[in-house]
């Protein structure tokens, strides 16, 4: 995966998260307790003997795809259904998230719950300070519909649209062309689409570390 798709600081947390799922190629990380479990210890969210209920793990896989949704719409203008939205102020509200003062004149949210909801909670938080930051619009979801994976778009305009300009970028531009002839050689196009089909094993290795 290239180094470019990486977001600064604790942000990257929240792309991975994200990118628990690969949908191109059918992987899911969270599939199961054991997954959610495994991921959130990991990543430093939870402790190794925390509790995963089969709820915790739909209202984080919940959570996931609302986020989702969030980063396909900083790619592309167009707002995120208005669900994604409550999706997260729902997580926000059960993990019981709170302002934090210290003798150090400083200020943070936290959550209050433990376990998942407050591990879900604090990738909230860093989706907050992010906010606060003018960084969020940058995590973006990749256009590519069978791809959608989060990366943090480096450029100095904010246009990338593609994870992988070199992979998801030049089959949406082959697709494009392939359409713009379709008219006139009509017979062009299925064996344009064969060649993109022989690409997508690439893809899959490619973008990964
Ligand atoms: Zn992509």
């Amino acid at each position: 995966m290239s180094k470019q798709q990486h977001a600064p600081g604790e942000l990257e947390l929240v792309r991975e998260f994200v990118n628990t799922a690969d949908i191109e190629a059918g992987e899911d990380r969270l599939a199961d307790r054991a997954g959610l479990t495994t991921w959130l210890v990991e990543h430093g969210l939870a402790a190794a003997d925390v509790r995963v209920s089969s709820g915790d793990l739909r209202r984080a896989v919940d959570l996931r795809e609302a986020l989702r949704a969030v980063l396909l719409s900083h790619n592309g203008g167009e707002p995120a259904p208005g669900g994604a939205y409550e999706e997260l102020d729902a997580a926000a509200c059960r993990a019981r998230i709170r302002l934090r003062f210290n003798d150090r004149l400083e200020a943070s949210l936290e959550s209050e719950a433990g376990g998942v909801d407050g591990a879900l909670g604090r990738l909230l938080t860093i989706v907050q300070a992010s906010i606060a930051q003018g960084t969020w619009p940058r995590l973006k979801a990749c256009r590519e519909h069978n791809c959608e994976w989060a990366f943090y778009d480096h450029t100095k305009n904010r246009s990338g649209a593609w994870c992988n300009m070199g992979v998801c970028g030049n089959r949406a531009k082959a697709r494009a062309y392939r359409e713009r002839h379709a008219g006139a050689h009509g017979s062009e196009r299925h064996v344009g689409a064969h060649g993109s089909e022989r690409h997508v094993g690439a893809h899959g290795s490619e973008r990964r570390r």
